[in-house]
């Protein structure tokens, strides 16, 4: 079976974790999300990317989700030392060297996904990872005008969500170049042989509409004539972990499981999964013309999560049946 995911980086990471063990004869094919990649200090950072890599390489550090285990900041505190920031982005030493390696190529001409190809031949995630697009697409948020000086902002999404933590209110979210980017390499490939295509509780602002904003991946999932099912990352009317419910407002979508449903749309998504604690809008997906199933959606442990996985499957199969 061939399976392509559309994937962030924690959630989308995590909830492949789960897929492989629920799957391990699958060929797992993963569009990363590139809207959040960001130059520090000279080098290419690609955060979801890594984080995909580092969680299905065994590399991940466990609770925090992201960067490296077992990491030190020596370099960071040099840096700071000479005043060269930014200071709030967390950048370790384990981890410089991934982006060291990435800048390296890049300079040298090689596309990104050539480049991730290279990186995860010493990670082996068990899955071909292939970012979204070789362009460079960076999200943006403008921001409220802070009290007083009265001046609407542009910021790099990594400033709004790592530095200002969301806690100012988004008034627009730009993919900035996604309309002139074309799909990577492999991408439309994948989508179009793929059995099933899934879009695990990532973000639906920022990581999977980032990824459908590269002009024809939305299209050809559309049109890829295979179930299309996605499980909730809102549950209980809020995210799991981190603030979707901010960049959700500001596109107008309420932080509820059926509006994130009814945002992606029939048109896309063919399956949805809510959590047991939603059960109650189950009907109101369906009405809109998406199947829908109540089933635990914590990811507590990676047996939590593969048994997520096996319900969007199953969600899969009889979405086809029907
Ligand atoms: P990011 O790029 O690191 O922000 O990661 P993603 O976009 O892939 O995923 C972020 C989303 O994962 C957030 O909106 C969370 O609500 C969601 N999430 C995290 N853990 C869980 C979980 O255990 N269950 C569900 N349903 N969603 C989760
Ligand atoms: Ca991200």
């Amino acid at each position: 079976m061939r399976i392509v995911v559309l994937a962030g980086g924690i959630g989308g990471a995590r909830f492949l974790r789960g897929l492989k063990r629920a799957a391990p004869d699958a060929d797992i094919t993963v569009i990363g999300n590139t809207g959040d990649d960001i130059h520090l200090f000279g080098l290419k950072v690609c955060p979801d990317l890594d984080t995909v890599m580092y969680t299905l390489g065994g590399g991940i550090n466990e609770e925090q989700g992201w960067g490296r285990e077992d990491e030190t900041f020596r370099v960071k505190e040099e840096l700071a030392a000479y005043g060269a920031g930014p200071e709030w982005f967390g950048l370790g030493d384990r981890d410089f060297a991934t982006h060291i390696v990435r800048t390296q190529m890049l300079d040298a001409g090689y596309p990104l996904s050539a480049v991730t190809e290279a990186l995860c031949d010493r990670w082996k995630p068990g899955v071909r990872l292939i970012p979204m697009t070789d362009d460079r697409v960076e999200t943006h948020v403008a921001v409220a005008p802070a009290d007083g000086d009265g001046e609407r902002r542009v910021v790099h999404f990594q400033e709004y969500w790592v530095r200002l933590r969301a806690a100012v209110p988004a008034e627009a979210i730009v993919p900035v170049g996604a309309e002139q980017s074309k799909p990577a390499p492999g991408v439309l490939e994948a989508i179009a042989e793929a059995d099933v295509i899934l879009f695990p509780p990532s973000n639906p602002v920022v990581s999977i509409g980032t990824i459908l904003a590269v002009p024809g991946i939305r299209e050809a999932i559309a049109d890829a004539g295979v179930p299309v099912v996605g499980l909730s990352p809102i549950v209980g009317d809020a995210p799991v972990r981190g603030m979707a419910d901010k960049v959700l407002a500001a596109v107008g979508v309420e932080s509820t499981a059926a509006a994130v449903a009814a945002h992606y749309g029939s048109g896309l998504l063919d399956g949805w999964l809510v959590d047991t604690v939603d059960a109650d809008v189950v009907g109101r997906v369906e009405e809109a013309g998406i199947r829908c199933r109540a089933v635990p959606l914590m990811m507590t442990d990676v047996d939590a999560t593969a048994r997520m996985a096996r319900e969007a499957l199953a969600l899969a199969e009889e979405v086809r049946g029907a």
